[in-house]
C-alpha cells in the first residue's frame, strides 16, 4: 500500500442504545479502490456517514493527515473527500448538465471545471447523449452515472460510493465498474466503495474489508478475499 490518505481508527457509532459500529479501523492508500462488503444493516452506510461528518462517532477519522473531528461536512467536501450517497440526491427537475454543474458549485477554477465536464461526458457517453434530459426521467442506471458524475465535478481526491450497483442491470453494473477503473488508472482517484454486491466489489477493489453487525470481520487484499472460503460461500454471487 502507498501512503494512507484516509485512516479510520477505532470508530464507534451509537443510535440511542443500538451500537451500530464497533471499533472499526481501516487504512486506505492513495489511489486504491477499497471495498467494504457486508450484508444489509451491517453498518456500511453508517461508516461512510461518520467519515463524511453526518453522524456523531467516537474514534478518529484522519483525511490527508487532518483529524476530521472538528471539520464541518461542507469543508470536508471542499477539501476533496466527496460522498455519493445511496439515495443519489439528484436535483430531479434539473437537466443532466445542470446537475453536473451543481457538483462544481464550490469551485472557482473555471478551466478545471470545464476539463472535468469533458472528462465526465467522456467517461459516461450516456450522459453526453442526454445533456438536456431532466434527471428524474433518466433510468436508474443513468441516474447512478449522473450521481457519480456530479460527485466527480466536485474535484474529489477521495470518492466514497454507497451501493452504486443497487437495483441496476448487469450491463450497467459493468459500465460503472469500468468507469471506476478508468478513473483510478487515469486520474489516480482513491475510491472507497461500500457494497452488498460482493462480486462487484471483489472484481474492482484492490483491498477489502468485510463488516458484519458493526464489526470488521476480515480485511485483506483482493487475492486474499477471492480465495477466502467463508467470503465465497456467504457472499460471492449473493446480492
Ligand atoms: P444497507 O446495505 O442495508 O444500507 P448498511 O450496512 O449500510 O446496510 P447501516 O445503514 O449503516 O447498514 O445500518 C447499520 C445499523 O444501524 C442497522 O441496524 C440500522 O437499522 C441502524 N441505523 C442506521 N441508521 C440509523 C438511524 N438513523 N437511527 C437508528 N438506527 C439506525
Amino acid at each position: 500500500m502507498t501512503d494512507a490518505i484516509l485512516e479510520i481508527d477505532d470508530l464507534d457509532v451509537y443510535y440511542g442504545k443500538s451500537h451500530a459500529l464497533k471499533g472499526v479501523s481501516l487504512s486506505i492508500g492513495e489511489g486504491e479502490i477499497y471495498g467494504v462488503i457486508g450484508p444489509n444493516g451491517a453498518g456500511k452506510t453508517t461508516m461512510l456517514n461518520a467519515i463524511a461528518g453526518f453522524v456523531d462517532y467516537d474514534g478518529t477519522v484522519r483525511y490527508d493527515g487532518t483529524d476530521l473531528a472538528a471539520v464541518r461536512p461542507q469543508r470536508i467536501v471542499r477539501d476533496g473527500l466527496v460522498y455519493c450517497t445511496e439515495d443519489r440526491d439528484l436535483f430531479p427537475y434539473f437537466s443532466v448538465h445542470e446537475n453536473l454543474l451543481m457538483g462544481a458549485q464550490f469551485r472557482d477554477d473555471r478551466d478545471g471545471v470545464r476539463a472535468d465536464l469533458d472528462m465526465v461526458y467522456e467517461l459516461f457517453p450516456r450522459l453526453d447523449e442526454r445533456r438536456e434530459q431532466e434527471a428524474e426521467t433518466m433510468s436508474g442506471g443513468e441516474q447512478q452515472m449522473l450521481a457519480v458524475g456530479r460527485a466527480l465535478m466536485s474535484g474529489p481526491d477521495v470518492l466514497m460510493l454507497d451501493e452504486p450497483t443497487l437495483g441496476l442491470a448487469p450491463v450497467i453494473i459493468q459500465d460503472i465498474g469500468a468507469a471506476l477503473e478508468t478513473l483510478q488508472a487515469q486520474t489516480g482517484l482513491t475510491i472507497l466503495l461500500a457494497e452488498q454486491n460482493a462480486t462487484f466489489a471483489l472484481t474492482h477493489a484492490d483491498r477489502l474489508s468485510l463488516i458484519e453487525t458493526g464489526e470488521i470481520e476480515l480485511s485483506g487484499t483482493h487475492g486474499e478475499f477471492h480465495d477466502n472460503e467463508y467470503v465465497r460461500e456467504a457472499y460471492v454471487g449473493v446480492h
